[in-house]
């Protein structure tokens, strides 16, 4: 673990050596590193506060044991939160209901929705699952072709919605086909907009009422920082999700999403994207994601 740290974090470590305790003032210098590199790593300032807070409580009168330093003993207890404060454990679906288990999935329009869904239906199959995808997104004819198109590639099956119906109808016209034809999951994709708005999440409200899914994946864009917050705040409002997925890690974010949004919706982070292709999907490991986000 603390070989992942930033030079700047060794340096400060470095000056702390020799003391026996953790007190106010030898770690005010690292935890304002710590904060810095919070910061940089895009979590939210109010996220960002509140950590530090509690591992400032949770660190001050510790002793310094064996050959750390101070600052060691100080990152060590900022690892061990940030990996509790992203769920401790890797979390899984939970697809055990009667089939066909609904996965609903939302989030905002471009942040890997249709793309996701893919991934799953593919993890899914790989399970000897009978998967079967489904669009709701009636305002972009473009995305309903995207699904149809990956659920061709992964040969998956893909409900064919008859034109012009409301995304309700489609979503109950869709979970009837699946039930009758015993599929054991059915993914459900849903319109995003570019912004939240009410006319979306009323939508997607009515989506989950009428689908019942035993899990709704709230999707978020990791590249999109800071502003995940708010989005994250407004579909955790509008549904009772079951979980996040946190896209495009395998651009240059330093995953500080992934921290604001669990401390926001108190939800597991279930998988990370990692490439646009659809094997580019896997489970999201606290751990790692703290020492990413340590830097
Ligand atoms: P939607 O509007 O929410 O359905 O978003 P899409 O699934 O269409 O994704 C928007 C763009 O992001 C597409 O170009 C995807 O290929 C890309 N994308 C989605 N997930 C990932 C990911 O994990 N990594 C990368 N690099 N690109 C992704």
């Amino acid at each position: 673990m603390l070989d992942t740290l930033t030079s700047r974090l060794s340096g400060i470590i470095k000056n702390l050596r020799g003391q026996a305790r953790l007190t106010e003032d030898n770690i005010a210098e690292a935890l304002r590193e710590v904060r810095m590199a919070l910061l940089e790593a895009d979590v939210a300032l109010p996220v960002v506060k509140d950590f530090i807070a509690h591992v400032k409580a949770r660190a001050l009168g510790r002793e310094v044991i064996g050959s750390l330093t101070p600052g060691q003993a100080l990152i060590q207890v900022v690892h061990e939160e940030l990996t509790r404060l992203m769920g401790n454990q890797v979390a899984d679906l939970d697809l055990a209901t009667t089939p066909p288990a609904v996965i609903l999935m939302a989030g905002l329009q471009g942040s890997g929705k249709t793309t996701t869904s893919a991934k799953l239906a593919r993890l899914l199959k790989e399970q000897k699952k009978k998967v079967l995808l489904a669009s709701c997104d009636v305002y972009r004819p473009a995305a309903i072709e995207q699904l149809r198109q990956l659920a061709r590639q992964l040969q998956v099956d893909f409900y064919e919605a008859p034109e012009a119906v409301r995304p309700v109808e489609i979503a109950r016209a869709a979970l009837d086909f699946a039930r009758t034809r015993y599929y054991d999951v059915a993914i459900v994709d849903t319109a995003g907009r570019l912004a939240i708005d009410q006319e979306m999440m009323d939508e997607i409200r009515a989506l989950h009422e009428a689908l019942k899914p035993i899990e709704t994946l709230f999707v978020v864009d990791a590249m999109q920082g800071q502003d995940a917050v708010n989005v994250a705040r407004a579909f955790n409002e509008a549904l009772p999700l079951t979980g996040v997925v946190l896209t495009k890690l395998d651009g240059d974010a330093r995953g500080g999403a992934a921290l604001s949004v669990r401390a926001v919706t108190g939800k597991p982070i279930k998988f990370v994207g990692v490439s646009e292709k659809p094997t580019g999907l896997e489970p999201f490991h606290p751990e790692r994601m703290a020492s990413r986000v340590l830097g």
